[in-house]
């Protein structure tokens, strides 16, 4: 069986098993899907067509026997030449001394390196006695630990593929084979490994990318599926007139997006279903309206809601801002860490009364001793800034309520529909009208004092601006010391009508807090920040946003912070100070500068970063993929998707004996036990 320890394989004994484990390598059919990391393409080039510096392969007649220096504590070089088209050739190999028995004068060799063209020589890498045997040969390099080599795990492979090859099944339905032209699984494992050629193993790849995608994608769409259905919701039948009445009391109209994306949401509030949603869109583009919106439908239902945000400064504007909305539509609530005492204990009896309708509060909505009467919308915004735990426990503080997610992070859409392909996904792509676009410069750090003379000629004329310094983590000394320093610099440079303040987070949230009203009551004039946070505020009277070091910030971070300025109605500037060494951060400073929209900002920050890099270490929700990759591969995971959909509507799994074996790979993982039936 597939399933078999590796030391069935011949060749795989105790010692290998160990080394092969360290590579999480149990079973026979983890080694068959260990794949290469990369290949190594061999193409013999005729000398002037070689460029300097380039990975080569020449083919060549030894001309003099290999001599070898030996040099500090084991170190050796080898060298010796080779002729090819009547040229000589310098090879150099290091420490591998070993090889001077094999390499005999007059011996064809084939050999791999790095070439330089001024010196005619080549330091070797891989090396071959004889000619190679097709014209490209495609080496696959495998990752390696403890005695284990690239030549034994190949071995290892084929003898696998020998002893155990007529056991792997198919699974896929032969229309889909049919239709994509994928090679069979076998064929396709063996091309992975042994490839005869760039096209076998283009497709081979293709198969595995789809395999993988399609798996994904219909694992998703069943964990989607029974949490609708299994976990009953609330039909929650809110009032529409009111609904209606409420949206015309704003002083503008919703955009078509925010429309869009109410309906979305609105449809889910009435279906008996438990919504698992996502709402996204850049910063500005009114989701606090569509989430307010929402949260009334809630309350005209008869029900509670809750909004949970990351800082208390948010937790107080979103909670001025609902109010402001509201007028005496809904009876409002702030529950923050802050809150104490006597006013704490009256908020969570009246919570638990229903005498408050909708809370908005950060951390201190989870705690324990938190009730609610009959939660049945929670709101939870800038949610990767919580831990799956957090969520849950919110949620968790109704009956199945029903739950969306708001993020000023636009994910790319690639990104989006794999990591939360168990939710829906609504969308604001579009801005509310009217807005100026924020003029983005790029300045390098020699050009500083220009920048300060602009801020203060804009002061002059009565408005703000940040500085903000890159803070990596919360605790790095070193990084509040600049802005500390900055700061300094900064109050000795500008008048002293300029205040200048700081803010970062080893500040008391008191001292903060203060901080931050000053700023918003424009007795601050000038705030130079760490903290990314704490800024995430309203402060329409500031409209310059300074970077420093804007180098050491991720695309859509930089378009976050951007995203501070240019809410009024003058016009606002960010200023990107950078000396980037590298081309990407070139690339960067140069996007920035030219596009303002926050998804393309997302997919050029996937293609620049990788989608590891670009939800942060901590959590990223997104599954390791053999294969597929997700920055390229969009137009199979599109497809993989459109096909998942079609088989969970029309339950092909149960209906359909083409998919059965499809059904079986599915039962064996683990988080679609009762799924399937
Ligand atoms: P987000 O939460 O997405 O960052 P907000 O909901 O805070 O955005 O909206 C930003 C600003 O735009 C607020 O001042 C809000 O009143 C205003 N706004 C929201 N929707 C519209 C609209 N459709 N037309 C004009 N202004 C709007
Ligand atoms: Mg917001």
């Amino acid at each position: 069986m597939l399933t078999d320890p590796i030391t069935t394989i011949k060749g795989a004994g105790e010692r290998v098993a160990e080394d092969l484990a360290a590579l999480r390598i149990f079973t026979v059919e983890d080694l068959l899907y260990y794949f290469p990391y990369r290949y190594d393409v061999l193409e013999i080039k005729p000398i002037s067509e070689l460029i300097h510096e380039d990975k080569v392969t020449i083919e060549g007649r030894v001309l003099y026997e290999p001599s070898v220096t030996y040099y500090g504590k084991r170190k050796s070089r080898l060298t010796f030449t080779v002729e090819t088209e009547g040229i000589a050739v310098k090879a150099v190999m290091f420490n591998r001394a070993f090889a001077k028995k094999q390499i005999k004068a007059n011996a064809v060799v084939t050999l791999t390196g790095k070439w330089d063209a001024h010196r005619l020589q080549i330091t070797v890498s891989n090396y071959k006695i004889g000619t190679m045997e097709k014209e490209t040969e495609i080496n696959p390099i495998y990752s390696l630990r403890g005695n284990l080599t690239n030549m034994k795990i190949k071995k290892l492979i084929r003898t696998a593929l020998d002893q155990y090859g007529s056991m792997i099944e198919e699974f896929l339905p032969e229309q889909y084979l049919l239709e994509y032209k994928i090679p069979s699984r076998l064929k396709a494992l063996e091309t992975m490994h042994f490839p005869p050629s760039r096209a076998a193993l283009k497709h081979a790849r293709r198969r595995f990318t789809y395999e993988e995608l399609l798996l994904f994608q219909l694992k998703m769409q069943l964990i989607r599926k029974r949490n609708r259905e299994q976990t009953a919701g609330n039909a929650h039948r809110y009032d529409v007139e009111k609904v209606k009445q409420f949206i015309q009391s704003f002083p503008f109209s919703l955009t078509s997006a925010q429309s869009r994306s109410l309906h979305e949401i609105l449809r889910d509030l009435r279906s008996p279903y438990r919504m698992n949603r996502l709402l996204q869109g850049d910063v500005g583009s009114g989701k606090t309206a569509v989430a307010a919106i929402s949260l009334y439908a809630a309350v005209t239902a008869g029900k509670q809601g809750a909004l949970m945000v990351p800082t208390e400064i948010l937790a107080e504007q979103h909670y001025e801002s609902l109010k402001n909305m509201f007028k005496d539509r809904a009876e409002i609530a702030l529950l923050t860490g802050s809150i104490k005492g006597k006013k704490r204990k009256e908020i969570l009896d009246r919570l638990l009364r229903q005498e408050i309708d909708i809370v908005i509060g950060t951390h201190a909505l989870i705690q324990e001793e938190v009730f609610f009467h009959d939660l049945g919308l929670v709101i939870v915004d800038e949610q990767h800034r919580f831990g799956v735990d957090q969520r849950r426990a919110l949620r968790d503080k109704g009956l199945h309520p029903d739950v969306l997610f708001m993020t000023a992070t636009p994910i790319p859409r690639t990104l989006a529909i794999t990591a939360f392909g168990d939710m829906d996904v609504s969308t604001i792509d579009e801005m509310p009208k009217g807005r100026k676009q924020v003029e983005t410069y790029w300045a390098k750090e020699n050009m500083f004092e220009r920048v300060l003379k602009m801020i203060e000629k804009h002061v002059a004329l009565g408005e703000q601006a940040y500085i903000i310094c890159p803070l990596i983590e919360e605790s790095d000394k070193l990084d509040i010391q600049n802005a500390v320093d900055l700061h300094q610099q900064l109050v000795q440079f500008f008048p002293p009508t300029i205040n200048v303040g700081l803010m970062h987070g080893r500040l008391k949230q008191e001292e903060k807090e203060q901080v931050m009203s000053q700023f918003a009551n424009n007795e601050i004039h000038v705030l130079v920040s760490t903290t990314v946070v704490e800024v995430g505020v309203n402060v329409p009277n500031a409209t310059i946003m300074v970077v420093y070091d804007a180098e050491r910030f991720g695309l859509s971070q930089l378009h976050q912070l951007r995203g501070r300025v240019g809410r009024g109605e003058k016009q606002s500037y960010c200023i990107l100070i950078a000396d980037p060494k590298g081309e990407t951060g070139k690339e960067r400073m140069r996007i920035m500068t030219e596009t303002t929209n926050g998804f393309e900002l997302s997919e050029q920050d996937l293609k620049l970063r990788g989608p590891g890099d670009f939800f942060g270490k901590k959590q990223s929700g997104l599954p390791e993929f053999k294969v597929a990759d997700l920055v390229h591969d969009y137009r199979a995971l599109e497809t993989a998707r459109k096909d998942a959909a079609e088989i969970v509507e029309n339950r092909l799994l149960d209906n359909d004996s083409d998919f059965q074996l499809l059904k079986k790979r599915l039962e064996k993982d683990p988080a679609l036990m009762d799924t399937l039936d």
